[in-house]
């Protein structure tokens, strides 16, 4: 009845992100609007139908689940579905469960992840001064996310830190950032913004291509490239001075489309095989339909056999600001 997922370039996708909430207890400036309307209650998936949608994905040859958002964490119940999820851990169908988080609520849940079997997890910070911090994510506490980060390790949950290289405002914290996250053991994965979703400001003053920083990086320390993957589009270095990895992804400055292995779906249902394309799947119909399976792994398969070659972010001035009207809170980063 289910059959992988191939899609017309060939490419096998195994690997699935779901936003389990468009609603976040932060308004980082690169991301959110501060004045950002929500999605009413009543549109989005319900925890059991999050489970269905995933554990079909599962089925369909998923081995590799991110929860995302918004902010994970702040969905009521959350615990429950990632408790629930985790039976594919045990049977073994599922490789890793993982999730995305702003750290804000990892204290209160750093054990019960980890006793779900939940290995690593990513944890955005942009920088490690509490007054920037505050400006960036205009409600964030950094106190907070670094108690949360403390429980995670304590846990022993592996944690990489994602921080979205922006101009002007955190360039010259790079260094600082990747010594902290060395000296403590995590991975730091450097991203480039992307166009997507109206905020309140001009993308172009953010925009920092990787590539410069890479050069600032090198300027002090010896960069090695190496094969290291997790399963996303980061390209690793290795940093001699420190021991430790520094990943880059940039959607912007290399395209890193041809080896594209993953698929995304918001809280409502709507299946993205792009991050950066409009077109998308209601697998909410298909799941209210029926509660047989059949028509999921039908809208699944059409969904598939149109993932597109790839996405094209252009950031400049003279172009429109949005290359697609989703904000990444919708599609889950
Ligand atoms: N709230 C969680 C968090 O912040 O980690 C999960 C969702 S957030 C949308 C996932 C990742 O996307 C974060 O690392 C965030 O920094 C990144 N992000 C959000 N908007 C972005 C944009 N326009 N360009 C690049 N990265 C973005
Ligand atoms: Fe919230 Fe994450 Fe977006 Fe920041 S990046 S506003 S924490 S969803």
């Amino acid at each position: 009845m289910s059959q992988p997922m191939i899609d017309p370039f060939g490419r096998t996708v195994n690997y699935l992100r779901v936003s389990v909430t468009d609603r976040c207890d932060f308004r980082c400036v690169y991301c959110m609007a501060e004045d950002m309307t929500f999605l009413p209650k009543r549109e989005v998936l319900s925890l059991e139908e999050l489970d269905r949608l995933c554990s079909a994905f599962i089925d369909k040859g998923v081995r590799k689940l991110r929860l995302t958002g918004g902010e994970p964490l702040v969905r009521k119940n959350i615990m429950s579905l990632i408790r629930s999820l985790s039976r594919h851990l045990d049977s073994g169908a599922l490789e890793e469960l993982t999730i995305t988080t702003n750290g804000s609520q990892l204290a209160r849940f750093a054990d019960e992840l980890a006793a779900c079997g939940i290995k690593r997890i990513n944890v955005s910070i942009d920088t490690l001064d509490p007054q920037k911090f505050k400006t960036v994510t205009r409600w964030g506490d950094l106190g907070k996310v670094m108690d949360g980060i403390r429980a995670a390790r304590e846990a022993g949950l592996a944690i990489k830190v994602n921080m979205v290289a922006l101009k002007g405002v955190n360039e010259h914290e790079i260094v600082p950032m990747m010594q902290w996250c060395h000296e403590n053991g995590h991975d730091l994965t450097l991203i480039e913004t992307m166009p997507l979703g109206e905020i309140n400001e001009d993308r172009t003053d953010q925009y920092l291509p990787l590539d410069r920083v890479r050069a600032m990086i090198a300027e002090n320390h010896t960069l090695e490239d190496i094969p290291y993957k997790t399963g996303g589009p980061a390209r690793y270095v290795k940093v001699r001075e420190t021991g430790g990895r520094v990943g880059f992804i940039t959607p912007m400055t290399h395209n890193f489309c041809e080896s594209c292995n993953r698929v995304r779906v918001t809280c409502t249902g709507m299946l993205y095989m792009c991050l950066g394309q409009e077109d998308n799947a209601d697998l909410r119909a298909a799941l209210r339909a029926s509660e047989s399976d059949e028509l999921l792994y039908q809208a699944i398969d059409e969904a598939i056999g149109r993932k597109p070659e790839g996405h094209d972010f252009v950031i400049d001035r003279n172009r429109p600001q949005v290359a697609v009207s989703r904000h990444m809170s919708v599609t889950g980063g």
